[in-house]
């Protein structure tokens, strides 16, 4: 998620660009595409984002047992995920109507039970109405409480099963557990025009499929979208599937790497695609809404990003990688594919860099329960630091100062970043200071020795999800140092440490 706008430098006037951009099934405006006098994009640059045909490449057997997880119960927010459930892959077919914002959905889960017991529950919006539910082609019985779909049918330890259920209505975001001025609201969002749009950290995916919410449990998606011609839906992964029929553009996406629930993507409306590439050939693609001309040199840097960060953090975690651009006024990380709203800030190459430092950060390997949320925070904010100093976006020395003056107010209002009040979800805590922190560490190790093993960490952990007695371990062991103080007083101290790392 991107940092929070009210303590940066960079926070002047915000710019509302995506007014009359997504703008409906009729009458929309020519796309720009290479030519165009006065347009953005640049015909001789290889790198220059001209309007392209969506690549569309065969869908794979998904390997179950990549998405195999230890889920546990939440320890800031309890009442969503069910640590009885290991989901493993969610195949979703969904239909939108944009006139009468409905959603018309069968969903298919397979998962594992990871204990014996009489009932099992996943969460799942409450303004949706569910028909028919089976488990294993048996109808079963269920009852809702709440965003609680509760099934009502005995499991044993261990086994697969294949849960499938029909449900239908207007999905509503859920309120966040949040004060931050980008975002109230979780999940399935609506704009004027009936497009949509998800961002769903720490949760809410709910709001649009039934899903075991909470980030230990990873699985693999094969998501089916049905919209009104010209519109289009988009999702994480790889596009397998894209053709119109009677009026309607059917897509399939599919993400053979696991990923948490909180990023996964979901976003309709009327999208032309681009794309560049990266020094290494990975494809990079850009979904924006139909007709945008601002910005689009501010989103090619991405494939350059990805170049930069490799160089640090190793090689890009996934297959693919794309970004869809929103009607929100946030960002996300989501795997694979980016959400981005429609503001100057957040499509700012810095803003861009960070969601693609959680690729590694945040999506190749993810916290396990939301009080290590700074796992992800962290090392992205003191990425964007580096990159903002190395493209003259803002000196080093001058962000950490100001991180480093802010650091004792932020624990005081927000609480310390992995002990957080849970009604200030991702508060700027869990960003600055174990920015902060990581930076101590890096100055102590030198650049070499810290990238090292911040890229054996991911690669010791490649699609899993983590908590801190692990990070720190494998700090510890690695650099050879006596860390538990240090790292102690930076995530759970009440008060800004000194600065350096004793014995390093
Ligand atoms: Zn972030």
């Amino acid at each position: 998620m991107r940092p929070p706008r009210h303590h940066r430098r960079a926070a002047a006037a915000v710019g509302l660009v995506v007014a009359g951009l997504l703008s409906g099934c009729s009458g929309t405006a020519p796309d720009p595409g290479d030519l165009r006098p006065g347009g953005t994009a640049r015909p001789d640059d290889e790198g220059s984002l001209g309007s392209s045909p969506a690549p569309v490449s065969d869908p794979v057997e998904q390997d179950l047992d990549l998405a195999l997880s230890t889920p546990r119960e939440d320890s800031v927010y309890p009442d969503v995920g069910d640590p009885r459930v290991d989901a493993l892959l969610y195949d979703l077919d969904l239909t939108w109507s944009p006139d009468d914002r409905r959603l018309d959905a069968h969903a298919v889960v397979t998962f594992r039970a990871t204990r014996r017991a009489r009932a099992f529950q996943l969460d799942l919006g409450q303004g949706l109405t569910v028909g028919d539910v089976r488990l294993d082609g048996e109808p079963v019985r269920f009852a809702r409480r709440g965003k609680d779909l509760v099934v009502r049918a005995a499991v044993r330890a261990d086994r697969r099963y294949e849960l499938s259920l029909d449900y239908v209505g207007t999905p509503r975001p859920t309120p966040a557990p949040t004060t931050r001025g980008d975002f109230s609201t979780t999940g399935f969002t609506v704009t004027d025009s009936g497009a949509v749009w998800t961002m769903q950290e720490p949760y809410g995916a709910f709001t649009w499929y039934p899903v075991n919410d909470q980030p230990s449990d990873k699985a693999l998606y094969d998501v089916t979208v049905h919209v009104p011609a010209p519109w289009i839906g988009i999702s994480n992964g790889r596009l397998t599937a894209l053709g119109t029929e009677d009026g309607t553009t059917t897509t399939s996406w599919q993400l053979t790497e696991p990923a948490s629930s909180y990023l996964v993507t979901l976003a309709i409306g009327d999208y032309a695609h681009r794309s560049n590439t990266t020094e290494d050939g990975l494809r990079v693609d850009y979904w924006t809404p139909r007709g945008m001309v601002q910005h689009l040199d501010e989103l090619r840097t991405a494939a350059a990003t990805v170049d930069w960060i490799e160089a640090r953090l190793g090689p890009y975690p996934f297959d693919t990688l794309g970004m869809v651009v929103t009607d929100s006024q946030s960002a996300m990380e989501t795997q694979t594919m980016l959400t981005l709203g429609s503001n100057d800030y957040v499509l700012s190459p810095q803003v861009v860099a960070h969601e693609l430092v959680h690729q590694w950060y945040g999506d190749q390997v993810s916290p396990d329960d939301w009080r290590d949320v700074w796992l992800n925070e962290g090392m992205t904010m003191l990425m964007q630091w580096l990159y903002e100093d190395d493209h003259d976006i803002a000196p080093l020395r001058n962000t950490l100062g100001a991180a480093r003056n802010a650091d004792q107010g932020l624990r005081d209002t927000y609480g310390p970043p992995g002990d957080y009040d849970p009604e200030q979800f991702g508060g700027s805590n869990i960003y600055y200071s174990p920015a902060l922190m990581w930076n101590e560490l890096r100055v102590a190790l030198g650049d070499e020795e810290f990238f090292r093993i911040a890229r054996s960490w991911l690669a010791d952990h490649d699609g899993t999800s983590v908590g801190r007695e692990q990070v720190f371990e494998h700090w510890e062991s690695e650099t050879g140092l006596e860390l538990t103080d240090f790292f102690d007083a930076w995530i759970t101290g009440t008060t800004t440490p000194a600065r350096g790392v004793p014995d390093a």
